[in-house]
């Protein structure tokens, strides 16, 4: 008799942050520095692509959401650097017995571009995930908050299949 197929779980993130009244916050999205730019509110790095990562592979694993592991309110995470917390995160899918296998974002932003530092993005979550994640760029044209370039929201969806 066949072997049963291994189960497989989707997840989906989404986040959003305002930029940041201080011109001199860095701007951190999936783990890379962009230089030049302002950074994003928040409590910790508000890595807006990291968070959206995050939440996707725990909603896959059925851990619940980032608040609840990494709560806003803990001083210790205060300026955190969310690539470290995603690590955290993805030693926790793994050991609820889920195994990632990829993930695919949309960021929607007017400002600065993506592609310029997309590989280097891929990099650094794909290291920290220990599987494929792809982030697309997506201009908001104009429209509502994120097209007069008042923040940036990410869109995440992760697959993570049992371990065996
Ligand atoms: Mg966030």
């Amino acid at each position: 008799m066949p072997a049963d197929p291994p189960r497989i779980r989707v997840g989906q993130g989404f986040d959003v942050h305002p930029f940041a009244d201080d011109p001199a916050r860095p701007l951190v999205l999936g783990g890379v520095t962009f230089p030049g730019a302002v950074g994003l509110a928040g409590h910790s790095d508000a890595d807006v692509i990291a968070h959206a990562v995050t939440d996707a592979l725990l909603g896959a694993a059925g851990l619940g959401d980032i608040g609840q592991h990494f709560p806003d309110t803990d001083p210790a995470l205060a300026g955190a650097d969310s690539i470290v917390l995603l690590g955290r995160a993805v030693a926790a899918v793994r050991e609820a017995g889920w195994v990632p296998q990829n993930v695919d974002c949309t960021v929607v932003l007017d400002a600065p571009k993506l592609a310029p530092h997309r590989d280097a993005v891929h990099e650094r979550l794909s290291t920290a995930v220990g599987a494929p994640v792809t982030v697309k760029g997506k201009r908001p044209e104009g429209l509502g908050a994120l097209g007069r370039s008042e923040g940036v929201a990410c869109i995440a969806v992760a697959l993570v299949v049992e371990a065996t």
